[in-house]
């Protein structure tokens, strides 16, 4: 893999894609500063080294052009302190001024350039302004794993005018070890626990993973659709009724395959989509008429964690229930509890996609897995088997 570890960044300006799509408060202050923070040993690998550093970036949904609430300069006093020096700042991601600030830049120093969404181009993946951009380094950089599926500018396109010179940083670097550590050498038995809300999402991840696990487990509102496939009857649960015939398919395939599916026994059901909704404890396949199941039940909870146990490989992706309700989290709890206890005993475990981070954050076990991708919709379509863009551009020569 071409990573950051391979080169030496002695008298280069290296152009850094990172991730700085942060949270920000009303006052522009920061709300939630992982995306920096992970960006960090990159930079300070490529200063102490003697190079200098420019970060480019964007920062929520510009529609037209420039506005200040998307503005980077909001980040400048926070990344300065982080890093322990005065960070410049470029009010244009191209153009003279970018251009005479990256020129002037000396070994140790770090500009950060305006938004990058503040042009249509990057998104559309235009080749003139990539072309733009990459006139301000010597060597391209990308650490930005969340944009990795997109073929913009500043994460893809760019990467052909570096053709000797364009590295992983170590987001990167770690996101595809990890990922690809499950899909290409799990230890067995290596199980999946899928869950969420729609199977929409997760079945072209389900019908990649079929023929690379040992198990699969299948839970949150995506089950309804496997269980009315195999005739249940699932209230007014989630379903999703133009997915029944694949998600029948998809079962016949695992068992043609050999692949053991795990479906919920049972499951809690609800009166209503509420927290303080009349709830009852009832068979998977039979959630009478008028209710909706919410959760997994109790004797599933042991089933799920049974084989999470008996697993040397995890991969974790969605809430087994509406866990952000606590009378609805204890599947999704009971999961997470599985999964970092396993882990203490020697698996190796990957939670990813946005809402099994929540959870597994929730209760506390980031620490106790192996490995907490951040990468959202760029995990999945990994996992899904698809290329990404950020990843082709700097692995294959051109
Ligand atoms: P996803 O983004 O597809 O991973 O879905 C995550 C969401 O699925 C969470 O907000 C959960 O509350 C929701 N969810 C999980 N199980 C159910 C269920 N049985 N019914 C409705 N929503 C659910």
């Amino acid at each position: 893999m071409k990573t950051i570890d391979n080169y030496h960044f002695q008298g280069k300006k290296a152009l850094i894609r990172v991730d700085f799509n942060v949270p920000l408060d009303d006052q522009f202050h920061i709300t939630d500063a992982s995306r920096i923070n992970a960006a960090i040993p990159t930079i300070n690998k490529i200063l102490d080294e003697g190079g200098s550093v420019i970060l480019m970036s964007h920062l929520g949904r510009p529609k037209e052009g420039p506005e200040d609430k998307f503005s980077l300069k909001h980040l400048l006093p926070y990344l300065s302190e982080k890093l322990g020096l005065d960070v410049q700042f470029a009010n244009d991601c191209v153009g003279q001024e970018a251009l005479d600030l990256a020129s002037s830049l000396k070994p140790g120093e770090v500009l950060l350039l305006e938004n990058l969404r503040f042009y249509k181009e990057e998104t559309k993946g235009d080749e003139s302004f990539a072309e733009k951009l990459a006139r301000l380094g010597d060597v391209y950089v990308n650490d930005a794993f969340g944009t990795a599926h997109r073929a913009h500018a500043s994460t893809a396109i760019i990467a052909s005018f570096f053709p000797d010179e364009k590295l992983f940083g170590y987001i990167m670097g770690n996101e595809l070890k990890n990922i690809g550590k499950i899909l290409h050498d799990p230890q067995r038995p290596f199980t999946a626990i899928l869950g969420g809300a729609k199977v929409s999402g997760k079945i072209e991840i389900i019908r990649n993973l079929l023929d690379k696990v040992d198990n699969l487990i299948i839970g949150g509102g995506m089950m309804f659709t496997f269980i009315k496939a195999m005739g249940g009857d699932i209230g007014n649960s989630l379903i999703e009724e133009d997915l029944v015939e694949l998600a029948r398919e998809t079962l016949v395939e695992a068992g043609n395959i050999g692949t053991r599916i795990l479906m919920p026994i049972d499951a809690v059901a609800a009166s209503a989509f509420e927290n303080d909704a009349e709830k009852i404890v009832c068979k998977a396949g039979e959630i009478p008429e008028g209710w909706m199941g919410l959760d997994i039940g109790p004797e599933t909870q042991l089933l799920f964690a049974d084989v999470i146990k008996s697993s040397k490989t995890l991969l974790w992706n969605g809430p087994m229930g509406v866990f952000e309700m606590s009378n609805f989290e204890a599947g999704t709890k009971s999961v997470a509890l599985a999964v970092a206890e396993t882990t203490g005993k020697g698996a190796f475990s990957l939670i990813g996609g946005g809402d099994s981070v929540a959870a597994i954050n929730k209760y506390g076990l980031a620490k106790q897995v192996s490995y907490v991708s951040t990468g959202g919709g760029a995990m999945l379509e990994y996992i899904e088997g698809k290329q990404l863009p950020g990843v082709v551009a700097v692995t294959t020569d051109q």
